[in-house]
């Protein structure tokens, strides 16, 4: 008699991270390594968080606040909603699983584009729901198909705006155009993992005044990006307090730690790391796409603080060529590769060996 795994699970992939700096150095016998390749903050994070932080040292032996009260108030008071319309998470990974947990049931059809983050579709799966994959256009989520593949038994759709890997965004105009097509009893998930870094003004800003006008929507924002906080596993998610109260049932008891409750709360009020952690991206985003235009590679206009382009060769060869050289960065598919923006010397280090490469 063999164990019997849910059926579901079997042909599920485990989600591949960037590869770590310290496996690289060990594999190729390198002393310095730059990982461009999972969209982390070069710049570190707030020191108001460390402070923090070491202020909470001395309560390591307590459990955390369960409800992340203080975590809650203060997000709920900076963006003008109650704190029962915010839930805080380990991560906004997390918040994808207790989505899927909290709406998925067997033959219910989830919509997630392709190509976005990979977690969307495999908690659907995960749930026994039917994934409807639907394409990008131009690197771009299609609206209009996504849209078309509503069927009577659509549960959830996933958005990611501005999108992972490719970095492209939608407009305002498209996103409420979008909302207003879909019957209200189909959930829409609206993930904003990289809106801190967008800078083009036809993005939707206020994404906060959708709560109110469409009560299907849920917001998910992270800690882990702009607020440099990856390591801590924090992020929030904002709905209505229905949805919210729904979610919270299936939550794990303290599923975010005193130390990262401590740290968001001091990321959240310094807005001069925040502003630094925008200008340095932006920066760096008109350096990287300088240096492509020179030497004549394609990449798709970002929004967020990464760039998806073409390396005009296969992408496994380019990752792996650009790592035996101290650089880590993101093989997608094809010839396409991501790269997530650094500091300018980083920067400059990744466009050296990228000649070297290409
Ligand atoms: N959503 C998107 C679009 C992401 O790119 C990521 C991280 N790669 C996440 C969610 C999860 O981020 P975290 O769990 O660190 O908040």
């Amino acid at each position: 008699m063999s164990i019997q795994f849910r059926p579901q699970i079997k042909d599920l992939e485990p989600y591949k991270p960037g590869k770590p700096i310290e496996d690289v150095k060990r594999e190729y016998g390198l002393k310095e390594v730059t990982k461009l390749a999972s969209n982390e903050n070069p710049l570190g994070s707030s020191p108001k968080a460390k402070e923090a932080i070491i202020k909470a040292l001395d309560e390591l032996n307590l459990y955390p606040d369960g409800n992340s009260t203080d975590l809650k108030k203060a997000i709920a008071d900076k963006l003008g909603v109650k704190p029962s319309q915010v839930l805080p998470s380990s991560g906004s990974d997390e918040m994808v699983d207790q989505i899927s947990k909290t709406f998925v049931n067997e033959g219910d059809e989830v919509i997630v584009a392709n190509i976005t983050f990979p977690r969307y579709l495999s908690t659907a799966i995960m749930m026994g729901g039917t994934p409807v994959i639907v394409p990008l256009k131009d690197f771009t989520y299609d609206l209009d198909a996504m849209k078309k593949a509503i069927t009577p038994k659509t549960k959830l759709i996933w958005l990611c705006n501005p999108n992972n890997p490719t970095g492209t965004m939608f407009s305002e105009k498209a996103l409420l155009d979008f909302l207003d097509s879909v019957p209200k009893n189909i959930v829409v998930i609206y993930d904003e993992a990289y809106k801190e870094y967008v800078t083009n003004e036809e993005y939707p800003h206020d994404s906060i005044s959708l709560l109110e006008k469409y009560p299907n929507v849920i917001i998910m924002r992270t800690f882990s990006k702009a607020y440099g906080l990856a390591a801590l596993r924090v992020g929030y998610t904002m709905a209505s307090e229905e949805i919210i109260s729904e979610i919270n049932k299936i939550r794990g008891p303290f599923n975010v730690t005193t130390l990262s409750q401590v740290a968001a709360i001091a990321a959240l009020e310094d807005t001069e790391f925040l502003q630094k952690s925008y200008d340095v991206n932006k920066e760096g985003k008109e350096y990287l796409y300088k240096a492509f235009d020179e030497m004549g590679i394609w990449y798709a206009q970002s929004e967020t603080n990464h760039i998806f382009f073409d390396a005009k060769k296969n992408a496994q060869e380019v990752f792996v060529d650009l790592q035996k050289r101290g650089m880590i960065v993101r093989p997608i598919f094809a010839t396409y590769v991501r790269v997530s923006i650094g500091t300018m010397e980083e920067n400059k280090k990744f466009i050296q060996l990228l000649k070297e490469v290409l």
